[in-house]
């Protein structure tokens, strides 16, 4: 075998690591299911098509970041780089459209070839919700509220900011478009190759550039608030009154856009200082263009996605593993009893340990590495007399009880 590491940026996930995921994926569910949001879970790869159409042949992820291969039948087929092009395929091809407004919760792994650094990996996980089907200021409103009761309930709202602009119609965007380009002409043999490259296919993506001497240059640029026309103005300013009115603090960043190309109106993202350089934790915006650039019927959406593993680095709460009681055989007698013992009272749902050798000594220490809550020892005196004794591991206290009546005394004491 050529080596036994994982894939550069991709990792094995042991037990502790895996209950603070999850404890963010919970607490996402949990709240997206407050608001009203059913879980999707479409494929993890799909026909590269469905990327290569929605994100834009200049965004990052399709030129740059995408897992593209030709399997055996010969179909060109993606790893999912994000949720929400999977989403908006699984609403039309399974007629979902009928049935709007969907609002959908999804959870998932998802594949960039990106260079591996703290919070930013090749494989990782997202958790996303989709609102589908509403035009209206309502849906960014309940979107943002969602997100931001997610980052509460994490309980590191106090560790983030929102931040938020509008990246207005597509009148206004063409508007803005003209003067950015007007702008960047000016500075065209000092861009970075990518961002020159975008200067005729795609200025706005050069904002969401990370290169230095780009970021001098759009230091400078003109802002998109300036063109928005009438009514993306209306509509931005209807977002921020519903924010303030639910009392959602925001800040206005007039360079913020998202990365990819069918996004309008409004677009946000939840930072933090505390992660060094990667410090976006959720992000998301509007895209009323998306179904109609797959090919589908015009639908407006709206959604974010945060990074699961950034969240579990902020957090570090972790779902709680049981504390479990562990079944101590004291000499080789015992060992049978134990073992019918131990299977009773994993029947009975608690959670059990059984060592699986050594002198009681050995297995009390164990007990104590795996913080225990209660010892059942099972002596041979004890045994001989039908009971057995329960330690409290916390208090130290003992008492000896009929085997009999071990799972419900165990159950009483709160195992
Ligand atoms: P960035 O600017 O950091 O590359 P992005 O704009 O590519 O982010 P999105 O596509 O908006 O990110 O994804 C939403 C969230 O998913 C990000 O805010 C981040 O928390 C997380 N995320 C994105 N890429 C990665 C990655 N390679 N590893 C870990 N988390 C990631
Ligand atoms: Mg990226």
């Amino acid at each position: 075998m050529a080596t036994l590491k994982p894939v550069r940026g991709t990792q094995d996930v042991l037990p502790a690591e895996n209950r603070q995921l999850r404890y963010v994926e919970s607490v996402a569910f949990g709240v997206a299911q407050i608001y009203g949001y059913g879980e999707i879970s479409t494929p993890i790869f799909e026909f590269t098509d469905v990327f290569a159409r929605t994100l834009g042949d200049t965004s990052d992820i399709v030129t740059k970041e995408m897992y593209s291969f030709e399997d055996r039948g010969g179909e060109g087929i993606t790893l999912r780089p994000e949720g929400t092009a999977g989403v908006a395929r699984a609403v039309m091809s399974g007629g979902l459209q009928q049935d709007l407004p969907l609002k959908l919760f999804y959870r998932g792994p998802m594949f960039r070839y990106e260079r591996p650094q703290k919070g930013r990996r090749r494989q990782f996980g997202q958790v996303g919700v989709e609102l589908i089907g509403v035009a209206g200021p309502l849906a960014d409103i309940e979107v943002i509220a969602l997100g931001h009761q997610f980052l509460d309930r994490l309980g590191v709202g106090a560790q983030v900011t929102l931040e938020l602009n509008s990246l207005g119609d597509t009148q206004s965007r063409a508007a803005y478009r003209d003067k950015l380009v007007d702008y960047l002409q000016g500075f065209e043999d000092q861009l970075s190759d990518d961002s020159r490259e975008r200067l005729t296919r795609n200025p706005l993506r050069i904002l969401d550039s990370k290169n230095e001497g780009d970021r001098k240059i759009i230091g400078g640029a003109p802002v998109l608030s300036d063109c928005l026309n009438d009514e993306s103005r209306d509509f931005f300013d209807a977002v921020k009154a519903g924010l303030e009115k639910l009392g959602i603090a925001f800040e206005i960043n007039s360079r913020l856009v998202r990365g990819l190309d069918y996004y309008c109106h409004t677009a946000f993202e939840f930072t933090t200082n505390d992660l060094g350089a990667q410090g976006t934790v959720l992000a998301g915006g509007r895209y009323d263009g998306l179904f109609e650039q797959m090919g589908g019927r015009e639908t407006p959406g709206i959604g974010w996605a945060a990074g699961v593993e950034r969240l579990a680095l902020l957090t570090g709460e972790t779902v709680a593993a049981p504390r479990p009681v562990a079944v101590v055989p004291v000499g080789n007698e015992a060992e049978a009893a134990a073992l019918d013992l131990t299977q009773e009272l994993r029947r009975a749902g608690v959670a059990v340990d059984l060592g699986y050798s050594g002198n009681m000594k050995k297995r009390m220490k164990r007990a104590g590495n795996l913080d225990a809550r209660f010892a059942v020892l099972l002596g041979q005196d004890e045994l001989a007399r039908g009971a057995a004794t329960i330690r409290d591991m916390d208090s130290g206290e003992q008492s000896e009880v009929s085997l009999s009546q071990v799972a419900e005394h165990l159950r009483q004491s709160g195992a």
